[in-house]
């Protein structure tokens, strides 16, 4: 079989550089020969290639994601230049993707707001409960007074025991 002047090792050792472009003029066409010539080593690149296209693709996918997230956050927090804005209502109209994507930060923002609510509601109640416990202690000590005056005070007896 004719498959220039390497064998199936040296291909090993010089695919990834082939696939990423990175091999020199005369190195390359010698893989290329190779490649033609051997099925093996025409599939183990076929399959390297696939990969990395996949790769590539989900590399994409995700760096869509991230500028989109990013300009529908911009877009809610009004921080946006006046032209972006129209660009992604416009986007949000005919892009599912966006869509999605918005609903998802609007639920977001509700979850993290009704947590904010409920921790402030739980100051509330914090401090009311701190105000009414000072208050029932004022009045127990205030009480624990009156018994301790009333009995010297014989005669205040009544007018006092109002305030017990
Ligand atoms: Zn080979």
């Amino acid at each position: 079989m004719l498959t220039g002047e390497l064998k199936c090792s040296d291909i090993n050792k010089l695919l990834i550089r082939y696939i990423n472009f990175d091999l020199n003029k005369k190195d390359n066409l010698r893989v290329a020969i190779h490649l033609r010539n051997c099925p093996k080593c025409m599939e183990k690149y076929s399959h390297i290639l696939k990969r990395k296209n996949e790769l590539k693709k989900i590399f994409i996918e995700i760096e869509k994601k991230l500028r989109m997230q990013n300009e529908i956050s911009s877009y809610v927090d009004k921080e946006c230049e006046k032209e972006s804005r129209f660009i992604i209502e416009a986007m949000l109209l005919c892009d599912e993707d966006y869509k999605k994507e918005l609903l998802e930060l609007r639920n977001l923002q509700n979850i993290f707001k009704k947590t904010e609510e409920i921790i402030l509601e739980n100051k509330k109640t914090n401090f009311t409960n701190k105000i009414l416990a000072r208050e029932r202690i004022r009045k127990y000590e205030k009480r624990k007074f009156l018994n301790k005056i009333i009995p010297l005070f014989p005669h205040l007896r009544h007018a006092l025991a109002k305030f017990v």
